[in-house]
């Protein structure tokens, strides 16, 4: 099959028909209209085979998760998703393998409204990478950088469960198909995203694990914060942090948060909130049928304060540490 019938057959027509989209896939550009009063929204994740995922991964359960990963950087930003781009590159043309990644693809892309207008298509060792573009609504987009001494932190659903559904799968031991689910095929918290605008302070998806991305508001927030409360800190309850009761289970047993705080792809939504909005949370949570848990609140730090501004304390009262930070592509000094 050449190039432009792969791209024919299975990428031309993915996802949502929408109004703004003036021109799609098979020309050099697509042509996307974006209405005025609103910001675009941008994001790129690229997934390559033995780092992000084991090669021998369901391909329709892939073709969901290139996707979703990008829904969540938008859901973080309390972005609306409208257009996706994917650039493929694939050892072979493999029409089996073709047929289900774009249908996992397909499927996630059309409930969230999404359209496919583009990308590329090359030959090399499977890698995918998906550029999503959503829309907000112009200054109304939700930082990393607006936590402030006193919010609240938040966070949707439960921590750990990819990383021990990940764990698992690297043991060669069974994993329940939940579990499996929750690292194969993460569901982005879009909904939640749009209904934080104008709520939350600041947020982030947790892909890094939660100590890590808690880290990039608490930094973020510290370089944006008006000269007072000096840096940004956090304290978060360890026993409050929402786990499944697999997760409970391997946490208690050892008494290593590492699950929660430091493994990846969790894709929960990770935000602060002002205190006094507390009694709006319960509400928003049953609205969206989304579990939406406080854990700890912001802190005002003293200039100079040595560590990353994160306080993590334990069932008795102690600071715990973790031993890593989550995923670093790069790892070393700086
Ligand atoms: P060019 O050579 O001008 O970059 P290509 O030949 O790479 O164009 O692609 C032809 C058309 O098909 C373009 O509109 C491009 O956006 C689209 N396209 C290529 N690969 C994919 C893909 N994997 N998914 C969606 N659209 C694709
Ligand atoms: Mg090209």
């Amino acid at each position: 099959m050449s190039e432009f019938t792969l791209i024919r057959t299975h990428f031309a027509r993915l996802g949502s028909v929408r109004g703004d989209v003036l021109l799609g896939v098979g020309d050099d550009c697509a042509l996307l209209r974006v209405a005025p009063g609103q910001e675009l929204a941008v994001s790129i994740d690229t997934l390559v085979a033995g780092v992000h995922f084991l090669a021998d991964v369901d391909p329709r359960a892939l073709g969901h998760k290139c996707l979703a990963v990008g829904l969540s950087d938008l859901a973080a930003m309390g972005a609306a998703p409208a257009w996706a781009t994917l650039a493929l590159t694939l050892p072979m043309a493999d029409e089996a393998w073709l047929r289900a990644f774009a249908e996992g693809f397909d499927a996630l892309a059309q409930a969230h409204g999404v359209a496919l207008v583009g990308g590329d298509t090359t030959r090399g060792p499977l890698s995918i990478a998906v550029q999503v573009h959503g829309l907000v609504p112009a200054g109304q987009a939700i930082r990393r950088s607006g936590a402030r001494p006193g919010d609240l932190v938040c966070v949707s659903g439960t921590l750990g469960d990819a990383g021990l559904a990940l764990r698992g799968l690297l043991a060669g031991e069974p994993v329940a198909v939940s579990m499996r689910a929750r690292l194969e095929q993460p569901t982005p918290r879009v909904a939640l995203g749009l209904a934080l605008r104008g709520l939350a302070t600041a947020m982030i998806d947790v892909s890094d694990g939660l100590a890590a991305d808690m880290g990039h508001i608490l930094e973020e927030s510290t370089a944006e914060c008006p000269p007072g409360p000096g840096q940004i800190g956090a304290e978060i309850r360890l026993t409050d942090l929402p786990l499944s009761p697999s997760v409970r289970a391997a946490v208690a047993g050892t008494q290593d948060w590492s699950l929660p705080l430091a493994s990846g792809d969790d894709y929960e939504l990770c935000f602060t909130l002002p205190a006094d909005q507390l009694a709006n949370l319960a509400a928003l949570s049953q609205r969206l049928d989304c579990p939406l848990t406080p854990i700890g609140h912001i802190l005002a730090r003293t200039e100079g304060e040595a560590g990353t501004g994160l306080i993590c304390r334990g069932p008795d009262g102690a600071n715990w540490a973790p031993k890593r930070m989550g995923f670093n592509h790069f790892p070393g000094p700086g």
